[in-house]
């Protein structure tokens, strides 16, 4: 037989994503929001489908969805990027300023696909740690700025899996720094309604800083994948060139539209959360468990007397699934929940329990 066709170098050596979808009763490992989006959302998407031209392309500028989300949060239109799913933001983002030749930068522990689409597109991706508290270290970030000169640094505020916020101070010090070597600051604001301060604030033609926001968690919305970037113009302008054509489809798009006639639904959906996240944590915290503060919809704990590996297993086994961090970087016998309602979170919470003693 002929020789398979091996894939390029670094992919064989890859792993691919992780994140088992285990069929169990109680889904708390993917940070989706545990209620539906509000129903006249729903039927107005439905009618919505009776009018789309299916045969023509969709707009290819998604520019009534650019309007919008420019609407919402006060800047241009030109100004917004909006693909499928953040991740398809991530991915634009590291094909235009990323590739061969060039570095990307993240500090550990933080979100996979930040280092993983940056290895896949071809960058050298130089990896800075974070303080024993998980906490950023600008300090830390001079030093891996000096030694790589990343084309792209990356910070997530709040940050998945830790749910830490980089303060405002923090991101102007990483952003004079990324100036300073000529790079461009990705903050990932996926959980960014559920924190106290939003880097949109520091969004100017002038500043080489992006920040990419989802529909997929605050938004009820993960079965569509739609997520979007704010930042200087020039940049958008630079990443429609490398994005293929009539990516966004017309679904997408009409879904993202109708979805923001339903801000205060969000909002509220997201105190919900907030709420719930604080009792979730009081109950975490009477438990030999190790629990860090979240400014997002999930909490990172470590079990101080079991195994990490075991507890997650002894949730499976209760048909409750949790993220298992335990083999991230700087994350050892470290587990994530996502915030449920109140129903799943106390399933987990009794499952927990059971576990642990
Ligand atoms: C969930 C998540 C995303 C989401 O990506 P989508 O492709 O929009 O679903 C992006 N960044 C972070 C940090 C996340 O946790």
């Amino acid at each position: 037989m002929a020789p398979r066709i091996a894939p390029r170098d670094d992919i064989a050596l890859m792993d691919g994503y992780h994140s088992p979808q285990v069929s169990v009763d109680v889904r708390l490992n993917t940070n989706e929001s545990p209620l539906p989006p509000p129903a006249g959302f729903v039927a107005a998407l439905a009618d919505h489908i009776a009018s789309v031209d299916w045969n023509r392309y969709p707009d290819r500028g998604a520019t009534e969805l650019r309007a919008r989300l420019a609407e919402l949060h006060g800047v241009d239109a030109d100004q917004v990027f909006a693909a499928n799913g953040s991740n398809e933001v991530l991915q634009t983002l590291s094909l235009t300023y990323g590739g061969p030749g060039r570095a990307i930068a993240v500090f550990e522990p933080t979100y996979a696909m930040h280092s993983q689409i940056g290895r896949i597109t071809g960058a050298t991706v130089a990896v800075g740690g974070r303080a024993a508290d998980l906490s950023l270290d600008p300090q830390e970030v001079g030093r891996v700025l000096a030694e790589s000169s990343p084309a792209i640094t990356y910070l997530c505020s709040p940050n998945n899996p830790t749910g830490l916020v980089e303060t405002r101070e923090t991101v102007l010090d990483v952003l004079a720094q990324v100036e300073a070597i000529g790079g461009l600051l990705v903050v990932d604001e996926a959980y960014g309604q559920f924190a106290p301060w939003s880097a949109l604030e520091l969004i100017s033609d002038d500043r080489p800083l992006v920040v990419t926001r989802t529909y997929s968690k605050t938004w009820s919305m993960a079965a569509v994948r739609l997520g979007y970037l704010i930042g200087p113009a020039w940049v958008v302008a630079e990443l429609e060139k490398v994005v293929l054509p009539y990516h966004l489809d017309s679904l997408s798009q009409a879904a993202g539209i109708l979805a923001l006639r339903y801000v205060d639904d969000m909002e509220q959906r997201v105190s919900l959360l907030t709420e719930e996240r604080g009792r979730l944590d009081a109950a975490l915290r009477d438990l030999p468990l190790e629990v860090w503060p979240s400014a997002a919809n999930f909490i990172l704990f470590r079990p101080t007397a079991a195994d990490a590996d075991e507890v997650w297993q002894g949730l499976v086994d209760r048909s409750v699934l949790v993220r298992n961090c335990s083999g991230w970087p700087g994350l050892q016998g470290c587990l994530r929940v996502t915030i449920g309602t109140r129903d799943d979170d106390d399933r987990f919470l009794t499952a927990l329990r059971e576990v642990l003693t």
